[in-house]
């Protein structure tokens, strides 16, 4: 097979080489539903706005229950008003923090829908509504009950804490969802360990969980209406239901029958390291090119550790593998693995993979060790020659991670590698090096990328690359759900 190295000038010291060969795969149609012998799934874009619109249809629906059981007929005094306001906020306050356990069970068709970054994103904002409203709850019910009450304010206090069934549970319970949402606060959470930060944050499952007795023994709204009763029985099973199938008893099943151990640790630099797995009908996971899982390593100390990993090679029916940068205890404890240890893995996870692509050319758009899914995407996306274009930021040409393989896939399937090296830029925030500070950051990407306006683009690096990344993409005409983005960090 016949080849050609390209190379590409973008400003009048900065170049890039490319490598253009002949094409191998004679899958072109994004419609292929087949790569290698593995599937290609699509995922409906309807499941989205289903989801969605499932979201908002939960909180109207428990406004409804609330109206219908005399939700305002005691607005006429202060009191009645800040009570029966209470009771809303409560309410929805409920709807929402169950809203949260659900988005963050990790159940197939949500997560596939939104992908792990955006229901990351929703779970965030959502929590603080639910969160600022379930204090709004306890301020207005508070002050609404003291208002008609001849024990004051501090006694209404005393009284719906000894008093009430379930009162001090709640109480427990709003301390745990507190701390929770200070340290998620993101100056707090930057300071935390990540483990630290999320053993706290597995609070807020027991936050909920205290909240509810209270809910079920003294609430109006749910006791007046059989309809009120068995909903929210429903919605508080249904969101245990989805926590317990999908992150304990699927990832647990998963992994002992597929018994997976590592098979290959291979270093790649000093600081990057290689792990493949082996196991039994690996094909029954569902898993693409691109997607993550969460690895637990067994035999070792911090194997109660799980680190989220990007799949560098596309999986096949006995394999994964995964390219980690050393970064923290863990990820460096991956280059001392043993071959023949015990892997469990939670997964598949995100939404970079062949399935969500719509248009026959495609960008894989990368800074440092996030070309590691891109590099699996590049072996498994159906394409023709020309039609993927494959772009590496790095500081330097060293830094390369699995450059050689990446060059002899592109090699292979026709696609064109580009490397953008260089150091990063100083005195505004852009994807390309400060050899390129003369150019604008559109201007820069449409020269190594002329059609970058008519293809899918998969995005993954640093978070302040990526931000100045995708701005450039939609600055060079790329439609937001053309992007397909993977954070590397929380
Ligand atoms: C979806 C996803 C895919 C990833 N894929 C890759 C990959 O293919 N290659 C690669 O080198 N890195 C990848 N990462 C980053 C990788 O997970 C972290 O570098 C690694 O977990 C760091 O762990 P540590 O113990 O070495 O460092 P620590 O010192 O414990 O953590 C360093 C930083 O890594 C992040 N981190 C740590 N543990 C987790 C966790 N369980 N979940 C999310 N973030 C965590 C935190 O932001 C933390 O501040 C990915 C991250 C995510 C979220």
């Amino acid at each position: 097979m016949a080849g050609t190295q390209v190379r590409h000038r973008i400003g009048p010291d900065i170049e890039c080489v490319s490598i253009s060969l002949a094409p191998v795969s004679p899958l072109a149609d994004p419609a292929v539903s087949s790569v290698n012998g593995f599937p290609v799934r699509r995922v409906p874009r309807w499941w989205r706005d289903f989801s969605g619109a499932l979201l908002w249809g939960l909180v109207l629906w428990v406004t409804a229950l609330w109206m219908s059981s005399g939700g305002l007929n005691d607005v006429g005094s202060i009191g009645g008003f800040m009570s029966t306001f209470g009771r809303l906020t409560g309410l929805v306050a409920s709807a929402l923090l169950l809203v949260q356990v659900f988005l963050m069970a990790r159940v197939p068709f949500v997560e596939q829908a939104w992908g792990q970054d955006h229901l990351t994103r929703i779970h965030r904002v959502v929590g603080f509504a639910s969160f600022n409203l379930m204090l709004a709850h306890i301020v207005l019910i508070t002050l609404g009950y003291a208002a008609t009450s001849p024990l004051g304010l501090w006694g209404t206090i005393v009284d719906f804490t000894l008093n009430y069934a379930g009162m001090l549970l709640a109480i427990a319970g709003t301390l745990a969802l507190c701390m929770v949402v200070v340290t998620s606060v993101r100056r707090a959470r930057r300071r935390m360990r990540y483990e630290s930060w999320h053993l706290i944050h597995l609070y807020g499952y027991l936050g909920a969980g205290l909240a509810l007795p209270h809910q079920l023994w003294t609430g109006a709204d749910f006791l007046q209406s059989r309809t009120a009763t068995i909903f929210w029985w429903s919605a508080y099973a249904a969101c245990a239901i989805a926590v317990l199938v999908y992150r304990i008893a699927v990832p647990l099943v998963m992994s002992l029958t597929s018994q997976l151990r590592v098979v290959e640790v291979r270093r790649d630099a000093e600081d990057v390291t290689t792990v493949t797995v082996a196991g039994r009908n690996l094909d029954d996971l569902g898993a693409q090119a691109g997607q993550f899982f969460n690895w637990r390593f067994l035999g070792r100390s911090g194997w109660t550790r799980v680190n989220p990993y990007s799949l560098s090679a596309a999986p096949t029916s006995t394999t994964l593998r995964f390219t980690a940068k050393h970064l923290g205890d863990g990820s460096a404890a991956l280059a001392r693995l043993k071959v023949g240890s015990r892997v469990l893995i939670e997964g598949p996870y995100g939404r970079l993979h062949p399935g969500v692509r719509t248009r026959p050319k495609v960008l894989l758009f990368a800074a440092g060790i996030g070309v590691t899914p891109m590099r699996a995407l590049l072996e498994a996306l159906p394409q023709e020659a020309g039609q993927v274009t494959i772009l590496h930021r790095v500081s330097a040409q060293s830094d390369l991670v699995l450059g050689d393989e990446i060059r002899a896939l592109a090699a292979e399937r026709g696609a064109r590698y580009v490397v953008v090296d260089g150091h990063r830029m100083t005195g505004r925030q852009s994807w390309l090096p400060q050899r390129a500070a003369h150019l604008d950051d559109v201007a820069g990407l449409r020269q190594i990328v002329p059609d970058v306006a008519e293809r899918e683009v998969y995005l993954c690096g640093a978070e302040a690359w990526m931000v100045a990344a995708e701005s450039a993409l939609r600055g060079a005409g790329v439609p937001a759900d053309a992007i397909h983005v993977e954070h590397f960090a929380l």
